[in-house]
């Protein structure tokens, strides 16, 4: 199996970029904030908790993440491998999920992670924002979410690297250069497996 994670701040295009991995190595795309906003729409009990974290620009809980996680991934057991996107995002996200993935004996491959100037994740989250109706899309809690990001998400770099797994990717280029440089990463782990 192929299990990448896609590592990177808000607005360092990980939406973007797994869709073209998906495509290109036909894998199954697994976003949580996808899921927290499908639940978002149905109301569901999950959504509405969600909401009140996403909102604000925070992170939801890892508690409802992982019984996120751990429900959604059983129920597809059918397929070559994931893109995960934006998941893990705590240091107890990531052990969780080693530990889950380990015991499936379907292991993480890659941890692909783009790196962008910060000036440059405002730039294009409000561009974005233009057209998503993403209600977290605004300048305030943008904000927050890159705060939070260094303070939550960022310390995992170090988790990551320890596991010889993490493959940094210059994001400051084009949609199309940005994927050529992730698939020379892909590519180059397939031929030396
Ligand atoms: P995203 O679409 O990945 O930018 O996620 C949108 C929002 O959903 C985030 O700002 C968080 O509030 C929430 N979220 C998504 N994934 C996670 C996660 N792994 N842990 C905690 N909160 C998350």
């Amino acid at each position: 199996m192929l299990n990448i994670l896609i590592f990177g701040p808000p607005g360092s295009g990980k939406g973007t970029q797994s869709l073209n991995i998906i495509k290109k190595y036909n894998l199954i795309h697994f976003s949580t904030g996808n899921i927290f906003r499908e639940e978002i729409k149905k109301q569901s009990k999950v959504g509405i908790l969600a909401k009140k974290y996403i909102d604000k620009g925070c992170l939801v809980p890892d508690k409802i993440v992982v019984d996120i996680i751990s429900k959604n991934i059983n129920s597809k057991n059918e397929t070559k491998g994931f893109v995960f996107d934006g998941f893990p995002r705590t240091l107890r996200q990531a052990e969780f999920f080693d530990d889950f993935m380990n015991k499936r004996n379907t292991p993480v491959s890659l941890v692909i992670s783009i790196e962008v100037e910060e000036q440059e994740l405002y730039n294009r989250i409000l561009h974005r924002a233009k057209d998503s109706d993403r209600s977290d899309d605004n300048l305030k809690i943008i904000k927050n979410r890159i705060k939070v990001y260094k303070k939550q998400t960022e310390p995992l770099i170090k988790y990551f690297k320890a596991q010889d797994k993490y493959w940094p990717i210059n994001g400051m280029a084009d949609i199309d250069t940005v994927f050529n440089r992730i698939t020379n990463v892909i590519d180059n782990y397939i031929e030396n497996k």
